[in-house]
């Protein structure tokens, strides 16, 4: 069983790849070939919490599991708030092929997921590019955003200043024009494209604040009692998912929202990998608002997992005969 490492998922599967992979997942999923139970998350207290995230996929036949411990505070130690492990099986003999590092994995394909989709919902000529978040996700959102729009500015806003100062430094050579703005509404006033990464549990968005024309990811919150947007927002948005299972039960701003009798559950478009294997329209006109609710699924991981696993595998299997 090979044992790969953080090191080893970035230098092995590079963003451009990764967001091909996850797009063909989701296109697994939306065709109904992926098992996916919904998550559990086990509280332990002080905020912190472990997801168990099971699934399995009949193409490629892998299935597995990924435990994650989920501590907010972990980046004030200087440690992601995500740490755990991937155990991914081959499903034709059920045996166990390898263990990744989970924290990694997850930051890739979550960037990868959003990079899709806003390739697939943003109008072609989106040039500015708002986040919403300096963490890790971020980190990770900046260079996959990248990957699919000729973005010309991009601005960061976060809750603590100097955090978003900080992301500035970090990343200005690999972004074009990358400023601070100090408010979310600054940040996004004329953007194009908007993605939210923090951990809040109350909006951070307002939909009073959108433009005609914006496509905004909203990644941050994926427990139910979480939101990154407010009701409006949502009401305004022609609204996709990356699960419809997981967002009937999860999608914190949706449920706000049809709790709130402003839409009901119809207000949901479909499943991204819908769009992607083009049973769904994506975006229709240039002015209309375009939303793309990540939960984030059992098929990214699997489907991830397993393209390391087999890059690695190959290039292993020849040094071990030989
Ligand atoms: P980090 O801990 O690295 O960063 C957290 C970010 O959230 C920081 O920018 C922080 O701002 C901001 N933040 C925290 N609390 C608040 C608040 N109350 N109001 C406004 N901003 C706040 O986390 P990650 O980047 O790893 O993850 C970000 C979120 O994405 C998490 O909620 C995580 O659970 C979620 N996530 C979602 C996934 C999906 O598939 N959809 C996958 C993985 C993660 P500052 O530092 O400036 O204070």
């Amino acid at each position: 069983m090979l044992h790969i490492s953080a090191e080893d998922i970035y230098r092995t599967l590079p963003m451009a790849k990764c967001i091909e992979i996850v797009e063909n997942a989701m296109r697994e999923l939306s065709r109904g070939t992926t098992l996916q139970p919904d998550r559990s998350i086990m509280p332990l207290g002080d905020g912190n919490a472990m997801g168990i995230m099971p699934g399995s996929m009949k193409s490629p036949a892998i299935h597995g599991v990924k435990l994650i411990s989920l501590y907010p505070e972990n980046p004030a130690r200087g440690l992601s708030s995500h740490q755990g492990v991937m155990v991914l099986f081959a499903s034709e003999t059920g045996t166990p092929v390898a263990i990744l590092d989970a924290s990694a994995l997850t930051a890739q394909r979550t960037a990868a997921a959003s990079a899709a989709a806003t390739r697939a919902l943003a109008r072609k000529d989106a040039r500015v590019l708002a986040i919403l978040g300096s963490g890790e996700q971020s980190a990770h959102h900046l260079p996959g955003l990248l990957e699919v729009r000729a973005f010309e500015k991009v601005r960061v806003w976060s809750r603590t200043p100097a955090h978003a100062r900080a992301f500035v430094e970090r990343h200005a050579h690999i972004a074009p024009s990358l400023e601070t703005r100090p408010s979310a509404r600054e940040a996004v006033a004329g953007a194009d494209v908007i993605v939210t990464v923090t951990a809040s549990p109350e909006p951070i968005l307002e939909g009073a604040w959108l433009e005609p024309g914006q496509h905004v990811s909203l990644v941050g919150a994926s427990i139910a009692s979480a939101r990154e947007i407010d009701i409006e927002g949502v009401a305004r948005g022609r609204f996709f998912v990356d699960s419809s299972q997981a967002a009937a039960s999860q999608a914190g701003e949706l449920l706000a929202a049809i709790n709130a009798g402003k839409v009901d559950n119809g207000h949901i478009v479909g499943e991204i990998g819908a769009v992607y294997d083009g049973q769904l329209k994506g975006r229709r006109t240039a002015d209309e608002i375009t939303i793309y609710k990540s939960l984030g699924t059992a098929a990214q991981d699997l489907a991830t997992a397993n393209e390391i696993w087999r890059l690695l595998e190959s290039v292993q299997t020849p040094l071990r005969s030989a």
